[in-house]
């Protein structure tokens, strides 16, 4: 066994430490992962670029112990509470055992598409994987943890024997992390396009290597399965319906009427029409291109009436300060969205917004019922899927938000 780290101990050399300023470390005790430049007051010891840290009270108490990355707001991620317990191969291997037994707990041993790793909400800081039948999807946005990637590509072919692992980047890593990892072929062969995956008994071709985020939205798994309930002979509008989850749902498992779907994204609308052939419900199902908010005016100002409304956007706040333009954004949908509701008709509205909370979405909605004159009952406050767990010592790993609402 390696360790990629000199061991605390009277004969090893001691880690760098970085210490936090006074009344700082509550949230860490606490198990919170992520340590801000603002909270440090100093660190001591000369720590290089992703190397091993210790974290330290400012009267001096261990807290935990982490990768250090000068270049990240985020200077260190902390993955150990234990003092004697160092960040290296067998800890990231114990890390990944415990994630791919949840799955294997969820989905039997041939989870065929799932998210494997789930980053903070895993114990592994800035990972993300998913899986893809044979084939692994790995996301860093953790410089210091992607430093370590041959280790973890080890551990995991060791592990899974996927046919092959594609790592791909997020947006803006780079600049936050000072991360250089191009799109590309980690291990093994090239995930071919499209590759299938079965969600909910249906099937779903998914373009890992040129699809957005990592290809398909595993986590509203099962919000599409609870909408299907509520759409038997449905006239359904699914808004931002990328690659047809919840459209085809709606059609197949719900056997919903008609189904519109609209996308601003052609490429996403081509593999949409493909899924929907591959499961038989071309004949129910059309998709579109266009933007949200024009698609929902031009249809409120010809007077369409939908028997459901599915808004499903993609992440509208990314910062603090983006949080009202957000708000505002989610209240034009919705409010569009309402005025194309019969009565008693069905709202499907989310947001992965993880900075707007359950209750902040909420009292949007509330607005949006009052400003159309409309009562809004929520039938079902729902989350993200199993397979992207939240930690409660990390509630920004709490993102997606699903209510399923009547509009009476
Ligand atoms: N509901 C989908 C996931 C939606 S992801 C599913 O179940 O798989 C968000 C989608 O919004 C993406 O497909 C993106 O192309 C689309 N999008 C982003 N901005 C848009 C806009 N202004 N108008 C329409 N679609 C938009």
């Amino acid at each position: 066994m390696t360790t990629d780290a000199p061991q605390t101990g009277e004969t090893t050399v001691p880690l760098p430490t970085v210490i936090l300023k006074k009344r700082k470390a509550l949230p860490f005790f606490s198990r919170h992962p992520w340590v801000f430049a603002g909270a440090i007051a100093r660190v001591e010891g000369d720590p290089q670029p992703t190397d091993e840290v210790v974290l330290r009270s400012h009267e001096g108490q261990f807290i935990a112990r982490g990768l250090y990355n000068p270049e990240s707001n985020i200077r260190v991620r902390l993955y150990s509470w234990d003092e004697n317990q160092p960040l290296d191969r067998a800890l990231w291997s114990a890390r990944l055992d415990d994630a791919i037994a949840l799955r294997r707990k969820l989905f039997g041993k041939s989870a065929a598409g799932c998210r494997l790793v789930f980053s903070e909400s895993d114990g592994l800081s800035g990972l993300t994987i998913d899986r893809y039948g044979d084939f692994l999807l790995v996301q860093w946005t953790s410089r210091a943890l992607a430093a370590r990637q041959q280790v973890f590509y080890e551990l995991l072919n060791e592990k899974l024997s996927p046919r092959g692992i594609w790592q791909r980047t997020e947006k803006g890593v780079g600049d936050a992390e000072g991360l250089e990892i191009a799109d590309s072929l980690a291990t093994g062969s090239e995930p071919p396009r499209p590759l299938f995956v079965e969600e909910n008994g249906l099937q779903f071709g998914v373009d890992v290597v040129e699809g957005q985020k990592t290809g398909f939205y595993f986590d509203q798994r099962d919000n599409r399965a609870a909408v299907a309930r509520y759409l038997k002979g449905a006239s359904v509008l699914d808004m931002f319906c990328y690659t047809g989850g919840f459209s085809i749902a709606a059609a197949k498992l719900g056997d919903a009427r008609r189904v519109r779907g609209v996308d601003s994204s052609e490429s996403a609308l081509d593999m949409a029409r493909r899924n929907a052939e591959l499961n038989g419900v071309s004949s129910q199902v059309s998709f579109e291109q266009g933007d949200a908010f024009r698609t929902l005016e031009t249809l409120v100002a010809e007077n369409a009436r939908f028997d459901a409304v599915i808004l499903d956007p993609p992440k509208m706040a990314r910062s603090r300060g983006g949080l009202e333009r957000a708000a505002r954004g989610y209240f034009s949908l919705n409010r569009l969205a309402l005025d194309l509701l019969e009565p008693n008709g069905l709202l499907v509205t989310c947001s992965c917004s993880g900075l707007l909370s359950r209750e902040d979405f909420e009292q949007i909605l509330a607005k949006v019922a009052l400003d159309a004159n409309r009562s809004l009952q929520v039938l079902e406050v729902r989350g993200q899927a199993a397979d992207h767990p939240v930690s409660v010592h990390c509630l920004e790993t709490s993102y997606l938000k699903c209510f399923i609402c009547r509009v009476v």
